[in-house]
């Protein structure tokens, strides 16, 4: 998983990833071409945008939920993938972007920055409790020496 750093500049970015033509423009290195089932086209339009890093080459993200898939396989469906890893996200069930009224859009970017805050938020929850986890550790060694 990413870290929120890099979550935050994606989130920042992402806001232009509605269009079809940019998610695909994305997946200009991605590994998966011919003979699969996860090509830049489908990948891109199943939401996602290519999002490599050193590491992590074939890393995916949904520009709507932030949803980050990685280990493809070639027979790896993105729409099934999607849907399965993040059943609620909202742009499975958005029309095209071309259609949708003002009102639709600033309700998708409501629940896309909803999406983004309880991100880090669960992020940030999780990072304090190993903190705290990590703090009792060592209070523990601590007393145990004590005479
Ligand atoms: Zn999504």
């Amino acid at each position: 998983m990413s870290r929120p750093e890099v979550i935050a500049a994606r989130f920042l970015s992402f806001d232009q990833m509605y269009n079809y033509e940019r998610r695909l423009q994305s997946f200009s290195d991605w590994p998966f071409r011919e003979d699969c089932q996860c090509t830049p086209e489908l990948m891109a339009k199943a939401g996602f945008v290519h999002c490599p890093s050193e590491n992590e080459p074939d890393v995916a993200c949904c520009f709507y939920c932030l949803k980050e898939l990685e280990g493809w396989e070639p027979q790896d469906a993105p729409w099934a993938e999607h849907a399965k890893r993040s059943p609620d996200c909202a742009f499975l069930q958005m029309k095209s972007y071309d259609e949708l009224t003002a009102i639709e859009f600033f309700r998708l970017e409501h629940g896309r920055i909803r999406n983004y805050l309880r991100k880090m938020a669960h992020m940030k929850i999780a990072r304090f409790r190993d903190e705290v986890e990590n703090t009792i550790k060592s209070l523990q060694i601590f007393l145990d020496i004590l005479p």
